[in-house]
Formats: structure tokens, sequence, C-alpha cells
């Protein structure tokens, strides 16, 4: 992003270079579809022009389930195979308007359903630091092409980690918004109360200076927070923060023993630079991952009954005239595994005789954490944690154990639950030569400390 700044390249080298470095990676499988003579068309459009927006010729590939007029969006589901958007996302509108260029769709998981991208009609991500591993999921195909170089910065979708665990498992920044930050009109629904649209980066200050055009309040959603994001940047660098972790986490079973070492020297650190940073104790840790399963899955399989062959969806071929024959066809043969698991889970949360045990049982464990965490934040500025128990798993294990994999978002969905703010910071190596990161939350709505802390900790 300087070099187009600074006038070292021009808006229509960046987009040739990443479309010539797209081709050479294509066996990573992050792009879907690259749009790649209308890029150039755009680029030489904003080459000639005089007006420079704040993301003149900023080259952004999307995760492909944010619609964006006049192109396929297919949430990588099968369901969706000849979907062409009628609307841009307000994101999208408010890319455009700052002289973005967005460069294609990126790969990911079926609705946003997964941690490894492997539940994608396209076919699984290759994570560029290792391709015998997975990249993170949902928006695996986005943090794969930040790593990669294949664009400068992706939007992303985070319902329950899917923009930060791939910014972890690939080795980027990635930035999660408080709920409401980012309108979600345009962006195809998992689970509506958590859903935010998010940024897959390089640096923080990339990741902030495009949330900073795409947030704002929204007419097309009510949700929308109505306070618009305040751009000051004045970092005080030598300004002492108060941290909480949780020592819960931290010393987590299921936690890789260099992941809790390498969170713990960097508490150490930060309390040896003059923060506070103290344990603080976490008792409802154990029903986070549960509530999280139990509340998407309710929405999502409320959100994903207008698939049906009518409104939306591909038309198996059928020649039934029997209606619930109909739907029934159309929905096998278009969704895949792990949707279905989580549709049927969904209706069964929500049905007659269950509903009070799971759902609402749910919605009070969600009532909890809440209160429990603004507590937390009457006396912290921030919290830190791991983003994930482990680092990159190894392809093609996902399904020998879904609940396995359900269990590594533990540190993740609890950002969703709670609508709070988190940036997952690619700080640290592994043994295994693979990246992880730290995540640093916030109170919601308090992007603009977090923003001048997680600069703080990159610069260190
Ligand atoms: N692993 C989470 C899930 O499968 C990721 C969801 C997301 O953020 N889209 O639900």
């Amino acid at each position: 992003m300087l070099d187009l700044q600074s006038g070292r390249t021009t808006c229509t080298q960046a987009v040739r270079h990443f479309i010539s470095c797209i081709e050479e990676r294509s066996s990573l499988n992050a792009f879907i579809e690259v749009f790649a003579e209308e890029a150039l068309a755009r680029a030489e459009e904003l080459d000639k022009s005089e007006i420079k927006g704040k993301l003149h010729g900023v080259v952004i590939g999307l995760k492909d389930n944010i619609c964006y007029k006049g192109h396929a969006v297919s949430a990588s589901s099968g369901i969706l195979q000849n979907f062409t958007s009628l609307y841009s996302a307000t994101a999208i509108e408010r890319l455009l308007a700052e002289g973005a260029i967005i460069i294609g769709r990126q790969n990911c998981d079926e609705f946003g359903m997964g941690s490894t991208n492997e539940n994608s009609f396209y076919g699984p991500v290759l994570n560029p630091i290792d391709t015998g591993r997975v990249p993170g999921g949902s928006s695996g195909g986005s943090a794969a092409s930040v790593k990669a170089g294949l664009c400068m910065a992706s939007l992303g979708s985070d319902t329950g980690g899917s923009v930060r665990l791939p910014a972890d498992f690939c080795g980027v920044v990635g930035y999660k918004p408080s709920y409401g930050r980012v309108s979600r009109h345009g962006l195809i629904a998992y689970a509506s109360s958590f859903d935010v649209i998010g940024v897959l980066a390089n640096t923080v200050e990339d990741a902030s200076v495009i949330l900073q055009v795409i947030s704002g309040p929204d007419d097309f959603d009510s949700t929308a927070l109505r306070q618009p994001l305040s751009s000051a940047q004045n970092v005080e660098s030598d300004k002492k923060f108060k941290i909480a972790y949780f020592p819960e986490w931290i010393n987590h079973p299921s936690i890789d023993t260099e992941i809790s070492k390498a969170i713990s020297e960097k508490i150490k650190s930060l309390q040896a630079e003059g923060h506070i940073v103290e344990p603080v104790e976490f008792p409802l840790t154990e029903y986070i991952v549960p509530t999280y399963y139990i509340l998407t899955t309710a929405e999502a399989s409320s959100n994903l009954s207008r698939y049906d062959g009518v409104r939306y969806a591909t038309k198996a071929a059928t020649d039934t005239k029997e209606l619930a024959t109909f739907y029934q066809q159309n929905r096998k043969s278009g969704f895949g595994t792990e949707v279905k698991r989580r549709i049927m889970l969904g209706t069964f949360v929500l049905s007659a005789g269950y509903f009070e045990a799971y759902y609402t049982k749910a919605q009070q464990v969600r009532r909890l954490l809440n209160d429990q965490t603004a507590l937390i934040f009457n006396d912290f500025d921030f919290i830190i944690a791991p983003n994930s128990p482990l680092v990159a798993y190894k392809t093609g294990q996902q399904n020998i154990d879904p609940i396995a994999v359900y269990m590594g978002d533990i540190f993740t969905v609890f950002a969703n639950l709670c609508g709070l703010p988190a940036v997952s910071l690619p700080l640290f190596k592994h043994s295994s030569n693979l990246s992880f990161g730290l995540q640093v939350l916030s109170s919601p709505q308090n992007e603009v400390c977090l923003r001048r802390f997680t600069h703080l900790l990159m610069q260190q």
C-alpha cells in the first residue's frame, strides 16, 4: 500500500503483479474466480483519475460470501453455484467509493461453517507456509491470499473466529470488529447475531484503514452501530495499559505447550514494560463452545431455509410434482455434509420439547458470559489470549472427528458471543516452522484503543 501512496507503482502495475502471482500460486486454490480484465480496466481508470480515495488502487480479495453486484457469489456451496449478486454489500460499495480494486472471490468453508477450509464445494485451500497443512477456516482463501502475496488485503467474515483463526494459521493480521461495526447488508447469513465482516491484512494499520472505510451506520442493517468509528491515531508509545488473561485458557488441557509458553512469556514481557497484566478467573470456559454451537446452528437452520430451489438454489434434476420432495432433493444434492449436520443440529435444538433445554439455556449462558465480560472490562482495557489451542492442522484430519475441530474454536468464539472486537496478531513462530498469533480483545466498540495497542505490539 505504501508503494502506491508514494507513487512508486501504478494501480495497473499492482493489478498485473497480483494477477500473475495468483496464476503462479493457483495450486493453493485460494481464489475461486479472478476478475482479471475488470480489475485491470478499473486500475487503468484509477491511474488516469485526479481523485484519490483513501484506498486508491488498493487490491482487495473478497471471501465468497460477500455480494458484489453482477458477480457470482456462492458461499463456496454447490447450492449457489449459478447465483449472481443483484446488489453489492454496503462494505463493497464503500470500498469502491474510496478507490479500491476488487481482484476476485476467495475460497472458504461452505456458508462459513468450518475451521479448516476443507468444507468447500471448490475443494480445500492449502496453507502457503506449509502446503501439507490447512490454512484455517472459514476465510481460508482470504488469509492464504494475503500470506502468499496474491492481494494487498482481503475481506472475510467472522461468526466464530473465521477471520482470526485463518490469520493465526497463515501468519497474517486478522481483524474482527465489534458486532454491528460493519453492515451485514450483502453478507450471506450464517448466524445473524454473530456474523460480522472483518479484514485480513499484513499490518494492523492496513486492516484499520480498510475497517475505517467499510464501517459505519447503514439503513440496510438495523443492527449496524450508529456511532461512526473514530479515526484517531495518536499512538502514545509510553501509555501503560491494564490487561487481563485467563489462566484456564493458557493452561487449557488441549493447548500446545509452545503456544502456552509463548503467551506466558508475552505476559511477562508486557509486565516488564510496565503494563499491569493480571490473571482473571473465567469459570464459564467449558460452556463457551456448546453455547456457540447451539445458538449458531439454530440461527443457521433458519437462515439456510431459504435455499429450497424456489427462492434460491440450484434445482436438482427432478420431475417430482410433490413440493416437499422437490425441496428435499434440491437441499440433499446442494448442501455439503457439514452444512447438513448443522442444519439438523439447529433444527433439533429449536424443536418443541428441546427448545427450553438447549436454545433457551444457551441464550441464558450467553447473557452470563456478557455480564461476566462487562465486569472484566470495568477493570481492564484488554484481554489477551491465544487464538487456537493448536497450530495449523495437517490436511485431511477434520473428517475423523468433527467435535475435536469444534473444540478448536474455544478461544475465538467468545468474542462473537459477546460482540467484542478482537485482533489476531502474527507474533510467534512454532518449532514446526508454522506461525501462530496472539489474540487481543477489547470491550465492545473500543476499536480505537485496540488499534493503538495492537499497533504497539506489532512494533516490538
Ligand atoms: N469454526 C467456526 C464455525 O465453524 C467458524 C465460523 C465463522 O466464523 N464463520 O462455526
